[in-house]
């Protein structure tokens, strides 16, 4: 459903992942008229990660205005974290509009026009809170596209018994390697540098190090993939090329935010490679008047340095801002 073309918001809010709903509820505190426009399910991101994911946080770093976040074990799974998330929306009757993508925002005299899959929408502010989880940082090799390949990981027990290539050393590869392995399958991970990521959870290190050591995960180091094909795989390293029977192929090599939506709005990203959008850290305020950043989409190519736990504070420094201007 859309709104009539006359009716100003004072914040759109874009993205119902978890920093968009911390938004959306700063602005219902605050009295403001406001949406939230989500592509997807709500919190897609999360609904869309590995069915058995637990979450490196404990359940209170995850909370949203300090409304409680029960979990069986001090770090809740996915599953929980679907309820908590959903349970703040549906209880606070929060207004947002699902299964609607936000495909341009044009700014003019202090007024964005923000134009969807299913219409329009004016509002004063805009908040962005897209996230990084829709692109996949492709490889760009021969065979990416064959059927046997994914770039994102769901469930186990489809990989039992099959030989499978892991590409990727940080957490996401490591649990996908590890999970798979104990669920019968024949993991092969590809790794670009010489280790393990220094960045996988320190409880986890340990268990990938040992099965790649005793040989029941086999690792290739400063290798990459060079070609997928039907039934094989071809592997390049300093040894010369590799080819190994395959069934299955995961290219867990992370994910970016959309730069081109940034741009087209006018936001200027940094040159430096890292690709940083510009913004005031004091508001989070980008160099567009109005438009402001929150959540994973600051950090740019840097998709580690922002996450729940730590850019839930968005919201309050966003929303305090728009109340003032
Ligand atoms: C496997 C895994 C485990 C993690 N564990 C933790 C953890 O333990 N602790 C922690 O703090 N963080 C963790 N993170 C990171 C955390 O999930 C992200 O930091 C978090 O989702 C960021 O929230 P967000 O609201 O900024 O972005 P997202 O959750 O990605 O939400 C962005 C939303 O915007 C929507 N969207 C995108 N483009 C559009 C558009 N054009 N129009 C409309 N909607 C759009 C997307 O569909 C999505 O729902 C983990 C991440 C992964 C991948």
């Amino acid at each position: 459903m859309s709104t009539p073309e006359d009716k100003i918001y004072d914040a759109v809010i874009v993205g119902g992942g978890p920093i968009g709903i911390a938004c959306a509820m700063e602005a219902k505190k605050k009295g403001l008229n406001y949406v939230i426009l989500e592509k997807g399910t709500l919190v897609n991101s999360l609904y869309n990660y590995p069915s058995n994911m637990t979450f490196f946080s404990t359940s209170e770093k995850l909370e949203l205005d300090d409304i409680p976040f029960i979990s069986t074990n001090p770090k809740p799974h996915k599953q929980e974290a679907l309820e908590y998330y959903r349970r703040i929306v549906t209880s606070n009757h929060l207004n947002i509009q699902l299964f609607e993508k936000v495909e341009k925002i044009e700014s003019e005299d202090n007024l964005h026009k923000v134009t969807t899959s299913k219409g329009f929408y004016s509002s004063k502010n805009v908040i962005i809170a897209t996230g990084f989880y829709d692109i996949p940082n492709y490889l760009n090799i021969p065979g990416e596209d064959l059927p046997k390949v994914a770039h994102y990981y769901g469930d186990p027990h489809f990989y039992a018994t099959q030989k499978t290539i892991v590409v990727g050393a940080s957490n996401s590869a490591v649990d996908a390697a590890l999970e798979i392995y104990r669920k019968g399958g024949d993991v092969t991970m590809v790794v670009r540098g010489p280790a393990i990521g220094e960045r996988v959870k320190y409880w986890v290190k340990p268990d990938i190090d040992n099965r790649i050591d005793e040989g029941s995960i086999k690792a290739v180091f400063n290798a990459e993939l060079k070609e997928i094909r039907e039934t094989e795989v071809i592997i390049t390293s300093k040894e010369g090329d590799q080819v190994l029977e395959n069934d299955w192929v995961l290219l867990l090599t992370g994910y970016r935010p959309n730069f081109e939506f940034l741009k087209d709005m006018g936001i200027q990203l940094s040159e430096d490679g890292k690709k940083i959008p510009q913004y005031d850290p004091e508001t989070m305020e980008s160099n567009v008047k109005g438009i402001y950043l929150a959540g994973v989409i600051c950090g740019g190519m840097e998709t580690h340095k922002w996450f729940i736990e730590n850019s839930r504070v968005h919201a309050k420094m966003i929303l305090e801002d728009v109340v003032k201007s």
